[in-house]
This record gives C-alpha cells, sequence and structure tokens, in this order.
C-alpha cells in the first residue's frame, strides 16, 4: 500500500508539473491536490494498523486494477465509421471567404445572389461587421493584427508560385524510393506528418471563389495528392479568440505555404507537373485531401483530427501526376465515438455554430457540418479567427508521454474514452479560460 501511494504521488506529481510546463494553472493544482489526497489514503491505511485494513486493501489494489484493466483491454464498442465519398463537388464560391469579397453591384455579386437568394440577406449583414483584422473589431490590438497581416502579406507572394514550368527532362523514379524521400524531406521542412492519396473528383472545387480567379472551373487533372500538416502554437491556440490565434493561424498558413511551393517546384524540376495548394489560392478541399491521405477524421467541428494533436494543425497540399505510394485512410472509429459524447467544441462555441446533434448525411457522407455563417459572422466581430473549438479540444493537448498516455486509452477502449472525457472537464474545466498573450505580445 505504501508503495501504491508513492507511485500514485510520482504520477500525479509528474502530470501537475507537465501542467505547469503547460501553462495549464488550474490543471496544475488539480493534479498536485488529487496526487496528495490518493497517495495519502493509501500510505496511511498501508502504515496503519485497524481491523478491516486486509478488505480495505483488497477493495483500494481492485480500483488500481480495474483503472489499468479499463485502459489496457481493446474494448471497442462502436466501429460508427462512414467511409463513403461525397456525391459532386463543393463550389468554392459557396464559401463565406468568397462570399465576403463579392462586392455590392458588381457581375460577380448580381450572379452569385441570382443563383443563391438565400444567402444575401445574411451576407450583407456580415458584411456590415467591423471584418477579419480590423482595427474596430472586438479583439482589436495594433502589434497582433498588423503582424498577422504581414504574414498574409507574404503568403501573397506565395501564391503567386503555385505553379511553374515543368523541367523537359523527366527523371524516371522508383515508386517506393520517391515517396519516401518526399515524406522525410517534407518533415525536415517542417512538416508534422505527410500522406499521399489518389486525387479524386470530390477532392477538387467545381468553381474558384477567390481573387482573380472567380469563377474559373477548375480543370486540372492530377492524379496523385500530397498532404501534409503543420503544427499550431499550443499557447497562441489556447489564447483564442485574442489576438494570438490569428497570428498563429496567419504564420502557419504561410509555414505550410512555404513547404507546399517548394515542393511542387521539387517535382517539376523532376519533369512531373505539380502544383501548391496554399491559403486564397485552393483548387482542392484540403481536409477532404488529408483524410484520404490516412492524416486524420473529420471531427464534429469540421477540421481534421490528427492522431498527435487533433485539431491544432494548419494543412496544405501538393497535386501532381509524380507516381506515388497511397496511403490508406485512417477510419479511426474512436475519434468518432469521442467525439459523439464530447461536445466540448459545441458548449464553448461563442457563436452556437457548431452542432450538439448526431452525425447526418450531408451530400453522402455521414459527418458534422458546422453552421459556417454563425462561424463567420462571430470572427467578423473578433477580428480574429477564434479558434476556441480548436483550443478546448481535448485532442489539442501538446503531444508528450502524459496526453500520449490519454491518447492510447482512447484509441484503445471505448470506456477509457468515457472516463477520459469525465476527467478532461474536471482535470481542465468543462469550459476552460481563454489563455493571456504571452507577455511579450503585450505592450500596445
Ligand atoms: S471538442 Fe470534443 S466534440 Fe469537439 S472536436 Fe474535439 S473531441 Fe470532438
Ligand atoms: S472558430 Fe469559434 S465561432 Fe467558429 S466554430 Fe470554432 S468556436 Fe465557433
Amino acid at each position: 500500500m505504501i508503495l501504491s501511494g508513492i507511485a500514485i504521488f510520482g504520477f500525479f506529481s509528474y502530470a501537475g508539473i507537465i501542467s505547469l510546463l503547460e501553462r495549464e494553472g488550474r490543471a496544475s493544482s488539480n493534479f498536485f491536490t488529487l496526487g496528495l489526497v490518493v497517495s495519502a489514503i493509501y500510505i496511511l491505511i498501508g502504515i496503519s494498523n485497524f481491523s478491516y485494513k486486509e478488505v480495505v486493501s483488497i477493495i483500494l489494489f481492485s480500483f488500481i486494477a480495474l483503472l489499468f484493466l479499463i485502459f489496457i483491454l481493446p474494448i471497442r464498442t462502436n466501429k460508427r465509421i462512414s467511409s463513403d465519398s461525397p456525391h459532386g463537388k463543393i463550389d468554392e464560391r459557396d464559401t463565406m471567404f468568397s462570399r465576403n469579397e463579392l462586392k455590392k453591384d458588381t457581375n460577380n455579386y448580381i450572379e452569385y445572389y441570382k443563383s443563391q437568394p438565400e444567402n444575401e440577406s445574411i451576407d450583407n449583414t456580415i458584411k456590415d461587421n467591423p471584418g477579419l483584422l480590423s482595427p474596430s473589431s472586438g479583439n482589436y490590438d495594433k502589434l497582433m493584427f498588423s503582424s498577422s497581416k504581414a504574414s498574409f502579406f507574404t503568403i501573397d507572394a506565395l501564391k503567386l508560385k503555385v505553379n511553374g514550368n515543368v523541367s523537359s527532362e523527366k527523371v524516371i523514379l522508383d515508386k517506393n524510393d520517391i515517396s519516401k524521400y518526399i515524406k522525410n524531406w517534407t518533415k525536415k521542412l517542417g512538416a508534422l506528418n505527410v500522406g499521399f492519396t489518389e486525387l479524386r473528383d470530390y477532392h477538387k472545387y467545381s468553381y474558384r471563389g477567390r481573387g482573380e480567379y472567380y469563377g474559373n472551373e477548375v480543370t486540372m487533372d492530377h492524379s496523385f495528392a500530397i498532404a501534409f500538416t503543420v503544427e499550431m502554437d499550443f499557447d497562441a491556440v489556447k489564447s483564442g479568440p485574442l489576438g494570438p490565434i490569428v497570428m498563429e493561424s496567419a504564420q502557419q498558413y504561410l509555414e505550410s505555404g512555404a513547404i507546399a511551393v517548394q515542393l511542387a517546384e521539387f517535382i517539376r524540376q523532376l519533369g512531373y507537373p505539380a502544383r501548391a495548394h496554399i491559403d486564397g489560392n485552393y483548387e482542392v478541399v484540403c481536409p477532404l485531401v488529408a483524410k484520404d491521405a490516412g492524416l486524420g477524421e473529420i471531427g464534429r467541428m469540421g477540421l481534421l483530427m490528427t492522431p498527435s494533436l487533433g485539431p491544432r494543425v494548419r494543412i496544405a497540399v501538393v497535386t501532381t501526376d509524380l507516381p506515388l505510394n497511397v496511403d490508406k485512410p485512417a477510419n479511426e472509429p474512436s475519434v468518432i465515438d469521442f467525439c459523439t459524447n464530447c461536445k466540448k467544441c459545441a458548449v464553448n462555441c461563442p457563436s452556437n455554430a457548431i452542432s450538439y446533434n448526431d452525425r447526418e448525411d450531408i451530400n453522402g457522407v455521414i459527418r458534422w457540418q458546422i453552421n459556417q455563417e454563425s462561424c463567420f459572422d462571430f470572427w467578423t466581430k473578433s477580428g480574429t479567427d477564434c479558434g476556441r473549438c480548436m483550443s478546448v479540444c481535448p485532442y489539442s493537448h501538446p503531444d508528450n508521454l502524459l496526453h500520449n498516455i490519454v491518447r492510447f486509452g482512447i484509441k484503445n477502449s471505448s470506456i477509457f474514452s468515457r472516463l477520459a472525457l469525465y476527467f478532461d472537464d474536471a482535470i481542465y474545466g468543462k469550459n476552460p479560460t481563454v489563455k493571456k498573450p504571452a507577455d511579450w505580445m503585450s505592450i500596445s
């Protein structure tokens, strides 16, 4: 009993220290308190001498053994995966970014709302809001918004480089070797994870909806896609919807965009067509490509949920004709199961944009879909891209031993998954606090 008490104290102290390093004050004190109380019970019973000591000891040992069995036994009660493919393609002109760029009395405006009249009123209401990165928005901060604008300015330069000339000398390559090379090099450039898939019709937008390419039909017919993720900084995400979140989003769009542009040029140098798909210049729907490339599942908040960082990533894609060894889709039922019970993103969303309901059939696929108008309405009032859903998601915790133990248990066992959800609420709170921006950012 005494040794068990010491081991329990050691584990909770470790969890408390990790939380302290993650600037999770509430979690840290909860872990230390829990460690002290539970280990004290075990140690006191170990050193005392009362009549039912053996019975109580057996009960306490059984409790530890039960928890261990729940963690280790692979019990998955529900395999709720939908492996269907969407019917048809998404028109980029229907996305909020595209609709928000439409100016009254222009041809694009008149034509779009003639075909989608139900969107006009809500879109005009949103356009009356201050807008993303606007000085009159709720979370305006001169330095943070200027930093974000600087990142978007640099992305604008990259947008011109997504395509290029293909070398006339085609290098004949072994599919295994070049697949391995690309995965390793992309990670070396800063990607977290990389996957390959055949490019399918539903991955592609039907029509472009942004900038000078507005209304152009997407005719790109590459055979393969390389999808990769980059990590978003934990502290910045935790401060959403304050300024650091939009700084970090912009910066990671830039980092992923630079890698994609570099990778596409590398493939063209080898004599194969390739195009980078980066922020504001996409011909594909990145989360759909990334899912089929085995990088994760689509969760309740409609974002890609990756195994090690959940939704706390940004995605970019390169499409090409270079033959690659494709990966299998993740088809991970534990994520769908966890999201079905969790709903923490829906509870914390400031605009009620995330559904509390079970998944629905949307365009031939059983999935969740957020209300993009409500979400964008909040963004254009906040001035930032919010990220509160990403910030509170239990999958967003850092990639370290403590959280990876929990991730293993969630993937392994449906019963542990329920327990983990309960503990996440108890330790971090049902409505975790918004982290203050780091001191060095707060000088305005
Ligand atoms: S917060 Fe919960 S419900 Fe929302 S995406 Fe994350 S795990 Fe799923
Ligand atoms: S980004 Fe914010 S407003 Fe949009 S769905 Fe997530 S929590 Fe809701």
